[in-house]
This record gives C-alpha cells, sequence and structure tokens, in this order.
C-alpha cells in the first residue's frame, strides 16, 4: 500500500522509543552500534529510512547502515547531483541559466541551487558588465 504523506513510514519505525544512542553512539561504540543494526534489520521501513536520511541526515545509522557507510554514500549522492545539475536544465552555463535558477528557487521559496558552470557564467557577466559601465 502506498502512502500519502513522506513522512508516514516513521510511524512504523522498529527504532520508536528505544535509546538514542544505539542510532547516535557518541563515539565508535561498536555494541551500541551493533544494537541498532539489529533493529533496523528487522524493521519494516528500512528503505524509506534510508532514502530519506541520504540528503538530509549526517549522522547516525539510518535504514540499517552506520554513519561511516553512510558518509561514503553520500559523498557519491551529492557528487551525481552535482552532475546533474550542471548538464539538466534550462540553458545552463550563462547567465540566463543563473537567472532561471534564481527565478525557480524564489517561486518555491528555497534556496537557489548551486550550480557551477551558472555561478561561472554570471561571474563573468558581472565582470562584462562592471567592464562596459567604465
Ligand atoms: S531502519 Fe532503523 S533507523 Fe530507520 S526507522 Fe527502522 S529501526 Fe529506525
Ligand atoms: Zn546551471
Amino acid at each position: 500500500m502506498s502512502k500519502n504523506n513522506d513522512y508516514d513510514w516513521r510511524d512504523d519505525a522498529a527504532c520508536k522509543g528505544l535509546p538514542t544512542e544505539w542510532f547516535f553512539p557518541e563515539t565508535k561504540d561498536h555494541e551500541m552500534q551493533s544494537r541498532g543494526l539489529d533493529v533496523c534489520a528487522g524493521c519494516s521501513v528500512k528503505k524509506d529510512c534510508y532514502e530519506y536520511a541520504l540528503p538530509y541526515e549526517e549522522f547516525g545509522t539510518w535504514g540499517g547502515v552506520n554513519q561511516g557507510k553512510r558518509l561514503k554514500a553520500r559523498r557519491v549522492y551529492f557528487k551525481i547531483q552535482r552532475a546533474e545539475r550542471s548538464v539538466n536544465h534550462w540553458d545552463c552555463g550563462s547567465e540566463k541559466g543563473y537567472q532561471y535558477l534564481r527565478r525557480q528557487a524564489a517561486k518555491n521559496g528555497v534556496t537557489p541551487i548551486q550550480c557551477n558552470p551558472c555561478r561561472l557564467a554570471h561571474n563573468l557577466y558581472n565582470v562584462e558588465y562592471d567592464a562596459l559601465k567604465k
């Protein structure tokens, strides 16, 4: 059954009410960590939990994956995101593209995404614009 709310999976979290330190051990406490991982292993919302946490949660065990492994996965995730942004939007790599990202962000009430080709194009545009004024 598909759920309506993106966060409904939390209702079925097997870790509900369990000690936080099992999932967020203060040191590399392997005993605490494996208690958390054991709970995750039997959790029915493991996949939702992992997918939610990948972009948003820097710390702790989520979805049956410990912090160290998630850090590696997060690096790859953000790398892919950046690569997609750099080629997948309208007029990318130009001042127009840069302004487009800003408008999109303003419309959605979020921070504009950082797109390197657009940022470079925008900086160049400003340099050229300043030069014209002289
Ligand atoms: S996968 Fe682990 S951290 Fe995520 S909800 Fe289930 S028990 Fe909690
Ligand atoms: Zn761009």
